[in-house]
């Protein structure tokens, strides 16, 4: 699941108290054994937590691949392969290209100098004194005042600064900038290849101290200077997994889950803020609906459903903003119109054994969703069912939904191991998983006979929330959480929440002057904020009403 925490009211219909634990029947015990094996070896150190495009993707869809062979599935990736390509912008490289000469001495790159990855690609030639600051020449700027009088400001961004800076030189005269640091003061600057800023309108580069001393010591000197920024977009391949059941049916049934996860967490999207070089598993995101996506492939290709054909798509990029499924769409190897539904599984591995809540999103995408979930399917005795009506939401059946297909998004809950190393095979609750692979075969099953399922329009959920909140707590909500207020499932380190001393379970119930009921009003609370201010959270602990000063 992608980082995000979605706005969403959830439908809270069913409440039945789950049998006690039953003995497994044989059929049973074996879906049981095999989601532990498929989740523990994608989980495995091995895989180095599945980064799209890595070598721990590959040896993953190696393993699906293999899986879906054994299933008796068919090939209908690129070339009759198992896979789908696509590529993964990966933000900016320098290129090859790229030179800075100074007098006829050619720099190295990251020894003497690098591009900063704003810099426009051009070149700028030009015979110059340092101190002069002639037009239409490049100049060399020292940041050493700008980092001394900012040294206490702690909402100085020097980014923006330098940005502001070369816009200035420009419009001087200026015709390209190298930067220097001749202060005592460490200024971090570095290539930054996810660095997404405005492009400046010149090139912009920066010299090492070593560089400094060597060329630039002299600011009466003559200097002939050549420039040429040469940056280009960097790219890494990631792969779906496809594998059919073809019944000769007129339509088909798509089930999906994504198999990739953070790797190391290079691309920004952990919680972890250890400094550790950690594997992030990803037992539960999603070897978990991988695993489930396995299982049901073989149930199907065994049963007499034969009404549809069924399309089994392990996406990969998911992480990264729903890469694959968004590729697949665009480039679907069946008709998107004949697809009849698509069904989701992204996180459902940790049904919590007390609370027993099974959320399903995309409840408002078909009208037929209700009377389904109304009938008497008898493995929903084991879940308290959350509704969320929305067909959109942080994973890949929003892709789907974006071409007016009804979806089911299947997902029990949020924990603290999300997007932790942590999330671990250890900690899945694998007879809770096999009731949810048990359910959605059942709902399937119901659905055979049903035809081409109509498709609705649902409300949006608000997933980008990085975009439209500029602060975070650092919190995360229990979404299986009913009474009033925003109950704290888990605390993420070193942010807001953690300094206040919150701790998970606390129930949130007033942010500043705005009282929190539930998610939303939560949500519209944080809104009100931006980085660098200061408020109290009200908070209840067992019975105790407590206060907290925040700072954001
Ligand atoms: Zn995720």
């Amino acid at each position: 699941m992608i980082r995000s925490i979605p706005i969403s009211a959830f439908i809270y219909l069913i409440l039945l108290s789950s049998s006690s634990a039953q003995k497994l029947k044989r059929g049973d015990r074996m879906i049981l054994a095999n989601l532990e094996t498929h989740i523990r070896f994608l989980a495995d150190d091995k895989l180095e937590g599945r980064r799209a495009g890595t070598a721990g993707e590959s040896a993953a869809s190696n393993y699906i691949s293999a899986e879906f062979h054994n299933a008796g599935l068919a090939m209908v990736g690129e070339n009759k392969s198992w896979l789908q390509a696509f590529d993964i912008n990966d933000g900016k490289q320098i290129e090859e290209a790229t030179s800075l000469s100074v007098n006829n001495n050619n720099l190295t790159l990251y020894k003497d100098y690098f591009p900063l990855p704003f810099s426009a690609n051009m070149k700028a030639n030009g015979n110059i004194a340092i101190a002069l600051q002639e037009t239409g020449v490049p100049w060399v700027v020292d940041i050493k005042e700008m980092l001394e009088e900012n040294k206490d400001n702690p909402h100085f961004d020097l980014q923006e600064a330098l940005h502001t800076k070369v816009e200035e030189c420009k419009k001087d005269g200026a015709t390209a900038v190298i930067f220097y640091n001749d202060s005592k003061l460490p200024d971090h600057i570095s290539f930054d290849p996810k660095n997404r800023s405005e492009t400046a309108t010149i090139p912009v580069l920066y010299a090492t101290a070593e560089a400094k001393k060597k060329y630039f010591n002299d600011p009466s000197a003559s200097l002939d200077i050549k420039i040429n920024v040469v940056l280009g977009e960097k790219k890494r391949i990631g792969h779906n997994v496809l594998g059919y059941i073809d019944n000769g049916a007129e339509k088909t049934v798509v089930l999906g889950a994504h198999y990739d996860h953070l790797g190391y967490g290079e691309d920004g999207n952990s919680m972890y803020r250890g400094t550790e070089h950690l594997i992030h598993h990803g037992a539960d995101d999603n070897a978990s609906g991988t695993a489930a996506l396995i299982e049901l492939a073989k149930l199907l290709k065994q049963s007499k459903f034969k009404n549809n054909n069924y399309l089994f798509i392990a996406f990969s990029g998911e992480e990264l903003g729903l890469f694959g499924s968004k590729y697949f769409v665009e480039h679907p190897i069946i008709d998107l119109k004949k697809v009849n539904y698509m069904i989701n599984m992204d996180m459902v591995g940790r049904l919590n054994d007390s609370s027993h809540v099974l959320t399903i999103g995309g409840y408002g995408t078909s009208p037929e969703w209700g009377s389904l979930f109304n009938s008497n399917q008898n493995e929903k005795k084991y879940f308290i069912l959350k509704y969320d009506s929305s067909g959109t939401g942080p994973s890949d059946h929003t892709s789907f939904y974006r071409k007016d297909i009804p979806v089911l998004f299947f997902f029990t809950g949020l924990h603290k191991d999300y997007h932790r190393p942590s999330d671990e095979a250890d900690k899945i609750n694998y007879t809770g998983e096999l009731h949810v692979v048990k359910y959605i075969y059942q709902l399937i099953d119901d659905l055979n006979n049903k035809g081409k399922l109509a498709f609705s329009k649902t409300r949006e959920n608000s997933t980008a929330s990085s975009a439209r909140f500029t602060v975070t707590l650092g919190i995360m909500p229990d979404y299986s959480f009913s009474g009033t207020g925003l109950r704290v499932d888990g605390i993420s380190d070193g942010r807001p929440a953690q300094k206040a001393g919150l701790k998970a379970g606390d129930i949130i119930v007033q942010l500043g002057d705005i009282s929190v009921n539930n998610m939303d009003t939560y949500m519209q609370a944080l809104s009100k904020f931006k980085k660098g201010d200061a408020t109290t959270v009200k908070y209840k602990r067992g019975t105790a009403l407590q206060e907290a000063a925040v700072q954001f």
